[in-house]
């Protein structure tokens, strides 16, 4: 896959993070709106840039309205450093507590679902990414045993799994079966996990989503289209300081 800048848009479309992506893969011209607003769209390659900004325009009604919606469902702007974190994936509340404590900046996970924020935290955006890398390091012990014991009841095989913060995918599976997870699936219900856990366990057996795969899919999840449009709207669960930006306002 190729990702290239045309200059279609005018600046203001650049600006507000509309991409154009030429790619090997694709047959025809699609477009994707995220839950960030951000607008994708993904062209063959060799597309000429009058062909692209034809379905643009023929698609910007529908775009626009996307985006009004990605808006309306943006998630409310909480306090930060969070007052807790509810890691539904694993039943887990946290509550954060800061103290003045301490030279060093750290996150301090004790008894009692209670973590303890030390150090100097006038720094939001070093604040930040001590609450991502726990966000992660905590993702990684639960979702990595999760997804082992489910291949293992299963019988699915896979090389390895990564666990990443991405904006965009909840889980990926390579043709070389690394299976990587989403770190944001830990703000979702158990059940969602589960199905998008067996939704990257079958790729390892069909690469595609062929009506085969959706079958292996719903022999271990039957209820799998529900969750799937759940994960859709997960992003919602997802509070903001885990993607927010790090340039100061
Ligand atoms: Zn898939």
């Amino acid at each position: 896959m190729v990702t290239s800048q045309l200059p279609l848009w005018s600046d203001k479309d650049a600006a507000q993070g509309w991409v154009v992506r030429e790619s090997n893969r694709a047959r025809r011209l699609t477009v994707r709106v995220f839950h960030t607003g951000r607008v994708e769209v993904v062209v063959p390659s060799r597309t000429s840039a009058v062909t692209v900004e034809r379905f643009v325009e023929r698609h910007r009604t529908w775009i626009e309205r996307k985006r009004e919606e990605a808006r309306a469902r943006a998630v409310p702007v909480a306090p930060f450093p969070p007052l807790q974190i509810d890691l539904a994936a694993c039943g887990e509340l946290w509550r954060v507590h800061r103290t003045g404590v301490g030279k060093r900046l750290r996150l301090k996970p004790l008894a009692d679902g209670l973590l303890v924020l030390e150090g100097d935290t006038s720094d939001t955006r070093a604040v930040r990414q001590v609450f991502r890398r726990w966000l992660t390091e905590r993702a990684t012990d639960f979702l990595g045993p999760t997804l082992h014991a489910l291949a293992r009841d299963f019988d699915f095989d896979f090389e390895r799994v990564l666990v990443r913060r991405q904006r965009s995918r909840w889980g990926s599976c390579s043709t070389r079966g690394t299976i990587s997870l989403n770190c944001c699936l830990m703000f979702q219900r158990p059940p969602v996990v589960r199905y998008l856990m067996i939704h990257e366990l079958s790729h390892t057996k069909q690469m595609n989503h062929s009506r085969r795969f959706w079958q292996i899919v719903g022999r271990h999840c039957p209820d799998y289209r529900r969750l799937d449009r759940e994960l859709l709207d997960g992003w919602r669960r997802v509070p903001s300081w885990v993607f927010a930006e790090d340039n100061p306002a």
